[in-house]
């Protein structure tokens, strides 16, 4: 028998994963790192169970081949995860104490905590091993998933041409007399069409609503003039996110409508033209505030410029004022600068964008040319 080379690559990148987790741990000089079920979990090894009461952790330990803690019935799942090779996995049954199995696991010192461990689990870990203390992961640690590898990138732009296709359906469909609602749920269907395995959100804010940058989406009836800020996104097949924002005009816009949407374009255009490696998050968010305020906008831009974007929808780098990484290749971020005009309506463009060698690539390639609907 070979071996699978597929299977075998995979494996690789998964243990080089957590080997660079586990550097960061010993640079940052902590006893270890905890992972609960979630994104970080599906990173390091693949494997993606639901998190539930029963205590799932997965424990990398600077010295120590990785260990899962696990229920009996998530084995069969855990043996067939693609990045498992290498991981001692300690089984435990219901009736078990799991928190016991795992103060035999860890030693003394301080742990780095994923920071969606739930509270019931920490607490009880707490009460477990009362030589260990706990820090949260996103607090004590480098952010583990920023820069992504070409399959990640790969799985972001299939993502977002998705979410491409559906804006392209959504605006062939009448918008005038329906609700925001029964637009909302066309785009969810076609994202699901456009392979989405899951859809996160969809904000549909038309009219007024759309000066409420997270409105979802309710039952006020779409009307001839609307400015219309649709935002949406899910899961894409691979587990990669998608988010994208496009603002329509319900017939012809108005001069100020009109003017508003080309001040956020120009705004959109300019941070992506000063993303670049070693240009810091702030200075994105500054290029895009800084077209918005000469334009007399400057309080009308509610939100920072952008978020990353990977296996969550919102995660580091934030691009935002404060936010000092230094961009490198393959970092993936939103860029989606806004302007609300409180009653009145609201603009928004947002497009997926990775850092390449010399600049920025769109992940997006839906319009963002004026688009009216019927
Ligand atoms: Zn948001
Ligand atoms: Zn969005
Ligand atoms: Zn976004």
């Amino acid at each position: 028998m070979s071996a699978d080379p597929a299977k075998t690559a995979s494996a690789v990148r998964y243990a080089d994963r957590r080997a660079r987790a586990t550097r960061a741990v010993e640079e940052a000089g902590l006893a270890g790192l905890l992972v609960s079920p979630g994104p970080d979990l599906a990173y390091l090894i693949g494997h993606e169970p639901p998190p539930l009461e029963r205590l799932t952790l997965l424990a990398l330990v600077p010295g120590y081949d990785p260990v899962l803690i696990l229920p009996a019935l998530e084995r069969p799942a855990a043996e067939a995860a693609p990045g498992i090779a290498d991981v001692e996995l300690v089984v435990w049954a219901d009736g078990d104490d799991p928190y016991g199995l795992a103060s035999r696991t860890l030693g003394p010192g301080s742990y780095s905590v994923t920071d969606r461990t739930w509270a019931s689990h920490l607490i009880a870990l707490e009460r477990a091993v009362p030589d260990a203390t706990f820090v949260a992961a996103g607090e004590a640690l480098p952010p583990l998933r920023a820069v992504k590898d070409e399959d990640e990138i790969r799985a972001l732009r299939a993502a977002a041409r998705g979410a491409d296709a559906t804006f392209a359906d959504v605006i062939q469909l009448p918008f005038v007399g329906r609700s925001e609602l029964e637009v909302a749920a066309d785009i969810d269907r076609l994202l699901r069409l456009h392979g989405h395995r899951s859809v996160d959100f969809t904000i549909v804010g038309s009219g007024p609503n759309g000066a409420s940058p997270h409105h979802e989406a309710g039952e006020r009836t779409i009307e001839p003039g609307d400015a219309v800020v649709m935002d949406f996104g899910g899961v894409g097949v691979d587990g990669y996110c998608s988010d994208i924002t496009r603002t329509v005009f319900v017939g012809e816009p108005t001069p100020e409508q009109l003017r508003v949407f080309d001040v956020v374009r120009e705004a959109q255009q300019v941070a992506f033209d000063a993303i670049r490696p070693a240009v810091t998050a702030q200075e994105v968010d500054r290029a895009a505030r800084a077209v918005i305020g000469d334009a007399g906008y400057a309080e009308h831009f509610l939100h920072r410029t952008g978020h990353g974007i990977g296996l969550e929808v919102h995660e580091p780098p934030y691009i935002v004022e404060g936010d000092e990484t230094a961009l490198e290749p393959g970092m993936t971020f939103s860029d989606e600068p806004g302007i609300y005009l409180p009653g009145r309506f609201g603009v928004r463009i947002e497009d997926q964008v990775v850092v390449t060698a010399d600049g920025a690539e769109r992940l997006n390639e839906a319009s963002r040319e004026p688009t009216v609907v019927a």
